[in-house]
């Protein structure tokens, strides 16, 4: 708990500092703090609308002396973004098949931490005494292999991959046969994240997805989004692209160590109705947390 309140400290120092800097000393609640805790809510990545939400019924009881005391506000404030996070979806566990492998498509643009999340969750599996195949099916760049193999030797794990510019539909399709037939416990596959041909991209992973569920059934159980927290306001849109064309079932959500914008977080919770399942808080395999709410809000505000 201590280590991610400590990796959190960008997002407190920027949120919770700031606030409480803010109210420091104040006798009375005026417009100007209001403009200043817009300001300082949306500089921590909140979202123009989720700010707005937060404040506007403040300012409601301000208005009605329902609300006068600067201190309360700010325990209200807290407790109101604390519900946000509690009041969505969250936590939410991964829902596994009754048998055969769990198959987990990993999507994401290039750079957000996509093959690092991979091998963190791989060490997750085998620490939980699972078995698991990784699954090379972005064939468009050798590099992308190359990082999942270094990955797959970390864990010590088998890595299927097939040569430079194979169908990455059928990189998947011959894994999950392997996977059936060698009884694996879970399967994850990793994906290209080429931003420049976005239309070809996401009829790719359609494909992937599709030809997946015609080898196993309901497979891929899982299709987990990576997003990079110091992205901000852009992780949001890059989670409706990609869940409009695929459907996404869970978020990764990485970088939170590196930045300032955590409040993505209470963006994310509010304006999409997908759970974040992992949140990335350092670049070294153990940096990766199970998502709870409860953990995060008292991480930041304790
Ligand atoms: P990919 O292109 O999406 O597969 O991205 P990579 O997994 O290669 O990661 C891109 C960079 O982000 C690498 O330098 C990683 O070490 C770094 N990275 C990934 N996750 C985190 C994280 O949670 N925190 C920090 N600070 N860096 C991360």
């Amino acid at each position: 708990f201590q280590r991610l309140s400590t990796r959190l400290s960008k997002t407190k120092e920027s949120l919770v500092h700031r606030m409480d800097t803010l109210f420091l000393g104040r006798k009375e609640i005026d417009a100007d703090l209001f403009d200043e805790l817009e300001e300082i809510l949306i500089t921590a990545d909140l979202g123009i609308n989720t700010t707005m939400e937060l404040l506007d019924d403040a300012r409601r009881n301000v208005k009605r002396n329902a609300l006068s005391d600067p201190q309360e506000l700010k325990i209200v404030l807290k407790e109101k973004l604390r519900s946000f996070l509690m009041e969505s979806d969250q936590p939410a566990e991964l829902v596994r098949p009754e048998s055969g492998p769990f198959v987990i498509m990993v999507v994401g643009v290039n750079g957000v931490g996509k093959t690092t999340t991979i091998g963190k969750i791989t060490k997750k599996f085998k620490q939980a005494g699972q078995s698991v195949l990784l699954v090379a099916a972005d064939t468009f760049r050798a590099a992308a292999v190359a990082q999942l193999k270094i990955w797959g030797e970390r864990n010590d794990v088998t890595v299927v991959h097939q040569q430079e510019g194979a169908d990455p539909s059928a990189v998947a399709f011959d894994a999950i046969d392997l996977a059936v037939a060698k009884e694996y416990d879970v399967v994850i596959v990793d994906t290209a994240g080429r931003l420049h041909t976005q239309v070809n991209l996401m009829e790719e992973l359609k494909k992937i997805k599709r030809v997946m569920g015609k080898r196993l059934e309901g497979a891929p159980h899982e299709i987990l989004l990576v997003l990079d927290a110091t992205t901000g306001q852009n992780a949001v849109s890059q989670a409706k692209l990609f869940n409009d064309a695929v459907g996404i079932t869970g978020l990764a959500l990485t970088k939170l160590d590196g930045t300032a914008k955590g409040g993505i977080v209470a963006c994310i919770c509010r304006e999409l109705s997908i759970p974040i399942r992992f949140i990335g808080i350092g670049e070294q395999i153990d940096d990766l947390r199970d998502f709870n709410p409860d953990d995060f809000i008292n991480a930041l505000f304790g």
